[in-house]
């Protein structure tokens, strides 16, 4: 069965002169394709993020490569070096230190530099923490949107989550271990404590877990345990609640009478312009105002 296997990947067509992106495990080291293994035992060069931590990796497979070193910070000279080699028809292999490159990790300007050159960019299917999280999230997940890390700097931090706090979508997170209590904790302050959240950890690993509670519980949780605060994570967190077009309208129009005047007056206004219920007007008038002063 597993030569069979082999034998489909080293089947295909596979061009010189062209950049492979190989997605490589995010833990357990079983989890990379035969089609990779098969590319990384072609190819004539690896761009790597980090060297060291590859050659390391790919000796496990029994595979040594030359490499070019592509991190964050020498990206766009870093494609100058893999180019000279593309136009010298060497095959190069595109890996991060861990899952999907380009996956809030180097990648994305060397795919540009290399396709503007006119060079073909191949993308092998593989592992990243994104898409192993959201395999185990559920049904509540339908749609989601990709943040990855967030700003450091709460304000930044603030800012950012509130640009995504109308998202019907789910949002995913990447975070630190030494971050991970205060970003559950400005997720719960800027979404809402009531949303669903997945805490994925060391996905893969020996220590490997997936918590679900609401975003009020997250903290509590964190806290419960120092080793659940260890490795690292994926945060899912539930869209927001559906809110209709005429609710939209009616927080748009209470927006702009808060500007000029008190809670109360700005819903006894909204009902009589709308005919909409003053009570409710009121509390959403109140959530507004508060939303405003944070
Ligand atoms: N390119 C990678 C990918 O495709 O997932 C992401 C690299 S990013 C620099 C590293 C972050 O990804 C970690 O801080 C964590 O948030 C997440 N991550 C990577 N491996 C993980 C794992 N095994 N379990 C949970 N999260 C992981």
């Amino acid at each position: 069965m597993t030569q069979h296997l082999t034998d489909l990947a080293q089947g295909q067509h596979y061009p010189a002169g062209a950049l492979y992106i190989v997605a490589t495990p995010i833990g357990n080291v079983a989890d990379i394709t035969l089609r990779a293994l098969h590319v990384l035992g072609l190819v004539d060069r690896v761009a790597a993020e980090d060297t060291r931590n590859t050659a390391q990796l790919l000796s496990r497979y029994g595979i040594s490569k030359p490499s070019i070193s592509v991190h964050e910070h020498n990206e766009r000279s870093a494609a100058e070096r893999v180019i000279e080699h593309l136009r010298n028809g060497e095959r190069i292999a595109c890996v991060s230190d861990a899952g999907t490159p380009g996956i809030s990790d180097p990648g994305a300007k060397l795919v540009d530099a290399v396709r503007e050159a006119g060079f073909p960019v191949i993308p092998l299917p593989g592992a990243s923490a994104l898409t192993t999280a959201l395999s185990a999230a559920g049904a509540w997940v339908q749609t989601f949107t990709f943040v990855g890390f967030l700003a450091s700097k709460p304000k930044q931090r603030a800012t950012q989550l509130q640009s995504f706090a109308k998202e019907a979508g789910a949002l995913v997170f990447y975070e630190a271990p030494h971050r991970i209590v205060e970003t559950v904790q400005a997720l719960a302050d800027a979404l809402g404590s009531e949303r669903q959240l997945l805490i994925a950890r060391e996905l893969t690993k020996l220590h490997e877990s997936l918590h679900r509670c609401t975003l009020a519980e997250g903290p509590t949780w964190l806290a419960g345990d120092p080793n659940r605060q260890r490795g690292e994570f994926v945060l899912v967190v539930e869209g927001a609640p559906h809110q209709d077009a005429a609710e939209d309208a009616h927080d748009a129009l209470l927006s702009t009478l808060l500007e000029e005047l008190s809670v109360s007056s700005a819903a006894r206004l909204a009902a009589t312009l709308t005919g909409a219920p003053r009570n409710a007007l009121y509390a959403r008038a109140l959530h507004l105002a508060k939303s405003e002063e944070e």
